[in-house]
């Protein structure tokens, strides 16, 4: 098979489809890999080592959807690459359909084949492709959040984990999923002291076997919320409601009791925040302050360590782009039900049901 990768052209992504690492592999399988020359540029994977891979280095975006059986990216295709697609060929990426009327109209106008990360599912029900970036949002909520904590970004001038003879910071996690997980083990490994909230036992149960005394577990109602939220220095909302907006769990009113310089990271922001006082923010301009509290709300957290989430999401994608390119698309979804929760448009038809739902086609 032809397996093709152009250069992201999204607004400020910088991440690639395919890795050289990635590309070699498919190499190795016996599939022929097209890269587009600078797709790679942004996370500093280079041209040299695409073609060290065994990869063919083509001049623009245009040959690779002319030439290539399946495309491999990261983020839904822009309006100049729906136009270059062609019926029959594999589209392999993030898709986000269900609330993007015109990308699903020309992809199902495409005739293309399109399997979509975020909706191919594990054995419990999880989503794996879209797991990476969680882990990614959770571990850099800590970073944004110390950085936040300066005096010079608007914080109360708090080292989260403190130095000897002087206390740690206090950081508060709302969510114990896998972003306020991740999180918990990045706080917890610089020494602050960690609060994590949820509303599941079993979450408070797992996480507190696994992180026994180097951080605490609270069941989160409005009590314990408010207990938390007003002593931390730092609050990391990372609550998942999944299909609803996220609960708004810290009011404008609660503000008024938190530490003059706090810090609220709302990674939740991009299912509408669950602070009330959140609105998305940009990694060029990342933060505001309302009431002395500074908040951070960037909705597009992993963008800015391109090459580590790139790296991490090839790791998940890879053996699904292999098994494709290797038995076929028909083959590699029959034997595997949870890739195939992943096609969402083939035969112009829609055909993952909550986005035919959500937009009024037929499924
Ligand atoms: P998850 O499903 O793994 O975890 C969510 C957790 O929230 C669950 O454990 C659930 O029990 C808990 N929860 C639900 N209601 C609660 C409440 N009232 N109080 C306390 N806990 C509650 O989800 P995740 O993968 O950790 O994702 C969390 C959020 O982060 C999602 O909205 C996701 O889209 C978002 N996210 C944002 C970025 C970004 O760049 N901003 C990146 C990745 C993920």
């Amino acid at each position: 098979m032809i397996v093709g990768t152009p250069r992201e052209i999204k607004n400020h992504e910088y991440r690639v489809g395919l890795t050289p690492e990635s590309a070699a592999e498919l190499v190795r399988h016996g599939h022929r890999v097209l890269i587009e020359r600078g797709a790679g540029e942004g996370i500093g994977a280079h041209d040299a080592e695409y073609e060290a891979a065994g990869a063919a280095l083509v001049a623009d975006a245009a040959q690779i959807f002319a030439e290539a059986d399946m495309i491999v990216k990261v983020k839904e295709p822009q309006p100049a690459e729906r136009a270059m697609l062609r019926g029959g060929q594999i589209l392999f990426t993030y898709l986000h359909l269900a609330p993007d009327a015109d990308q699903t109209r020309d992809l199902v106008a495409s005739g293309a084949i399109c399997i979509a990360y975020e909706t191919v599912t594990d054995r419990h029900g999880g989503l794996p492709l879209l797991k990476p970036m969680s882990q990614v949002a959770g571990r850099m909520s800590v970073h944004a959040g110390a950085n936040a904590l300066e005096k010079a970004h608007g914080g109360r001038g708090v080292l989260l984990g403190g130095v000897p003879g002087v206390m740690p910071g206090k950081v508060a996690i709302i969510g114990g999923g896998v972003v306020g997980f991740n999180a918990a083990q990045m706080a917890a490994g610089l020494g602050a002291d960690v609060t994590i909230l949820d509303r599941s036992p079993e979450v408070l149960e797992r996480l507190g076997i696994h992180f026994e005394n180097r951080a605490k577990t609270r069941f989160s109602n409005a009590h314990n919320l408010h207990e938390c939220v007003t002593e931390a220095d730092l609050v990391i909302g990372a609550v998942l409601i999944p299909g609803a907006a996220a609960p708004k769990l810290v009011t404008r009113e609660m503000l008024g009791d938190m530490k003059r310089g706090a810090v609220l990271v709302d990674v939740a922001i991009d299912q509408g925040g669950c602070f009330e006082t959140s609105r998305p923010t940009t990694h060029a301009d990342p933060t505001y302050v309302i009431d002395e509290v500074v908040h951070y709300c960037v909705a597009n957290m992993p963008g800015a360590v391109a090459r580590t989430s790139t790296y991490a999401l090839n790791n998940v994608t890879l053996p699904h782009t292999l098994r494709i390119a290797d038995d076929g698309w028909k083959q590699a979804l029959s034997d595997d039900p949870c890739l195939a929760e992943g096609l969402n448009v083939w035969n112009n038809q829609v055909t993952c049901q909550p986005v035919a739902e959500n937009l009024g086609y037929r499924h």
